[in-house]
């Protein structure tokens, strides 16, 4: 198992940092976001030390996300909420502050004031087409 002495989340898995658990298996650990969104907004991260997305095994990323899975079905649940957003930051520019890999699992209610984000509007059909390009081909 890979571990960051220097990482919070990786403390966090030792138990050298408490936190509100809410699932772990042997390779995935989740606990609740200590500045959450909603209460019960949960992180989701490989126990396995590694920064993003780009990063992650593809196994280790698969066993993530059937967790996120589980745990958005157990907020909706559980906390009655109206809805789950499902998010992950990647480096710096995308908001990533710690770098363990993590998912978002937010609780919403409806006019809870959480805004994500706004889209830009007015963007050229050959702005997009481009872009698709140029994604399909670095895949
Ligand atoms: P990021 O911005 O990197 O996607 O999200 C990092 C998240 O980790 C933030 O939402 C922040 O509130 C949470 N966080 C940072 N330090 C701690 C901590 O010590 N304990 C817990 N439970 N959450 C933390
Ligand atoms: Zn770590």
């Amino acid at each position: 198992m890979n571990m960051n002495p220097e990482c919070i989340f990786c403390k966090i898995i030792k138990g050298e940092i408490p936190s509100h658990k809410v699932y772990e298996d042997t390779d995935v650990f989740a606990f609740l976001d200590i500045t959450p969104i909603n209460p019960g907004h949960t992180l989701i991260i490989p126990k396995s030390h590694t920064e993003n997305i780009y990063t992650i095994s593809e196994s280790d990323f698969e066993k993530v996300t059937k967790i996120v899975k589980k745990i958005a079905i157990g907020i909706r649940k559980g906390l009655e909420s109206d809805g789950v957003n499902v998010r992950m930051n990647n480096e710096k520019a995308a908001g990533q502050d710690i770098f363990h890999a993590h998912i978002h699992v937010i609780p919403r209610y409806k006019n809870d004031g959480y805004e994500p984000w706004h889209g830009k509007k007015g963007v050229s059909p050959q702005d997009l087409r481009k872009a698709a390009g140029k994604i399909i081909d670095s895949i």
